[in-house]
């Protein structure tokens, strides 16, 4: 396929593809350049039997073949022989549009690593022609502390007017406001008076009632950038959730963002310098390190291979999701929750990180409350990082499907649950904006909201 064979809605490229497998023998492998770079290999099992399309979104949108985990393979392979131009319109409209979310990967029978495919060809790209002015921006800001601290903070203070509650809805400002609006703490079926008083109690200093002791498993509390300024409250409730069931939470200052924004635009310079700094935080802290964003703990469980240290390694064999940490200690049953609650899987939870049954099993520790899955739940919400930044109709075109799905649901849910704070913006934004009257919630809330109601916290 030569340069700019196909557009972006090239309806050629099918067999285009084709035909540039036919011209390379060896069983339908492409050939590798004199040093291939690492990562291109895990695409080799690639038999372009098209399994996968029906699990990638941008596909189902488009219906367009260069859109599609196959479709994207070919055109890696051609970027990593030289086929294609780095700076090539067609790929850069294909690649770039890939949302990164791995929903390709088992629904593949031959084992394809597509998540590593994407990342090298990622990294070339942006080593060839550097990122867009948007994209570079908000990279920076989550580059210093210095710069996001400040600015979420001002978030943090608007989203506390309650304006963007009022002004959420369609269109990129209304939608940005439902965003903001999405990251406020959720206390289903509790008055506001009481939720304060409650709040007050529960962050109190003489919290928590369950003494640790020196035998109990330390963990240390991944805060992350937008999980802290946003959503402390998921914070304080990872922390208490765990202290009650016998987890020993411990503080490690010194942390950054994690550096998934930057590694999924192929900056991997930028997520390693970011990564070092966590590294360095971390290290010998505590038995475990939890994360309750799934987007920060997929890339936590790989700083291994992203920095590749000793040091590195044995951080990342440390860290796991809240809800595995909970699942492992049953957890401990908490007091009814009369809600219809529909979970929404991350697919940094369950693809990237392999994480499926852990949320579910966590929130059975809580007995009346009606948990369900509906069609797509494990399909992207098209929030992905800063894509829905970048390229926000995509992205709205790919989370109407389950907007969709969660409007015509019966019973009508009073929660989606999803545990990574882009697909609680996202998710929440969209819900806004159909006017469904739905909230979105870290699983992790209702566990601590379920413990509270049954006076685990004095
Ligand atoms: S990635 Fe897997 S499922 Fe998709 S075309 Fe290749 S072999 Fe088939
Ligand atoms: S990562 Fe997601 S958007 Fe990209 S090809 Fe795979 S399924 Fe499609």
């Amino acid at each position: 396929m030569g340069s700019g064979a196909a557009g972006p809605r090239g309806g050629n490229l099918r067999q285009d593809l084709v035909a540039q497998q036919l011209r390379h023998p060896s069983n339908g492998l492409p050939r590798r350049p004199a040093a291939p770079l690492p990562g291109y290999e895990a695409l080799d099992p690639c038999v372009h039997c098209g399994f996968c399309l029906p699990a990638c979104p941008t596909y189902l949108v488009t219906g367009d073949e260069g859109h599609s985990p196959r479709g994207r393979i070919v055109l890696m392979r051609a970027l990593e022989r030289g086929e294609m131009d780095a700076k090539d319109p067609a790929l850069l409209e294909h690649l770039d549009a890939c949302l990164g979310c791995r929903g390709c990967e088992p629904a593949c029978p031959s084992g394809v690593g597509y998540g590593r495919g994407l990342e090298t060809a990622r990294k070339q790209l942006f080593e060839a022609r550097g990122l867009s002015p948007m994209a570079r921006m908000v990279l920076g800001v989550f580059r210093y502390g210095g710069i996001w601290r400040p600015l979420l903070g001002m978030a943090r203070a608007l989203r506390g007017t309650g304006l963007p509650s009022l002004l959420a809805g369609k269109g990129r400002l209304r939608f940005g406001m439902g965003m903001l609006a999405s990251t406020a703490e959720v206390r289903a079926g509790t008055e506001k008076a009481e939720k304060t008083e409650r709040a007050e109690r529960m962050n109190s200093p003489t919290f928590p009632s369950f003494p640790s002791s020196p035998s109990s498993p330390s963990v240390a509390l991944f805060r992350g950038c937008v999980m802290n300024a946003l959503f402390n409250h998921v914070h304080q409730a990872t922390k208490r959730t765990l202290e009650a069931n016998g987890y020993r939470v411990v503080e490690a200052p010194g942390q950054v963002c994690c550096g998934a924004l930057h590694e999924h635009a192929g900056d991997l310079g930028g997520a390693r310098a970011l990564a070092a700094v966590n590294i360095a935080a971390l290290a010998d802290r505590a038995d475990f390190i939890v994360v309750n964003s799934a987007g920060c703990g997929a890339l936590l469980k790989d700083y291994g291979h992203l920095v590749g240290s000793e040091n590195a390694g044995l951080v990342a064999s440390k860290v796991r999701d809240v809800s595995e940490l909970l699942a492992e200690r049953g957890p401990r049953r908490g007091a009814p929750l009369d809600l219809e609650v529909v979970y929404d899987a991350p697919c940094h939870l369950q693809h990237a990180q392999g994480v499926q049954q852990a949320p579910l099993g966590m929130l059975s520790a809580i007995p009346g409350l009606r948990v369900r899955l509906l069609p797509g739940s494990d399909r992207c919400c098209g929030s992905a990082g800063i894509y829905s930044v970048l390229r926000p109709r995509m992205a709205r075109a790919v989370l109407d499907g389950k907007i969709e799905s969660f409007a015509v649901a019966e019973p009508r849910p009073h929660l989606v649950v999803t545990g990574n704070p882009g697909c609680l913006m996202q998710i929440g934004a969209g819900l806004k904006a159909a006017r469904l009257p739905i909230e979105v919630a870290h699983p992790v809330e209702l566990l601590d909201l379920s413990y509270d109601e049954a006076g685990y916290y004095g």
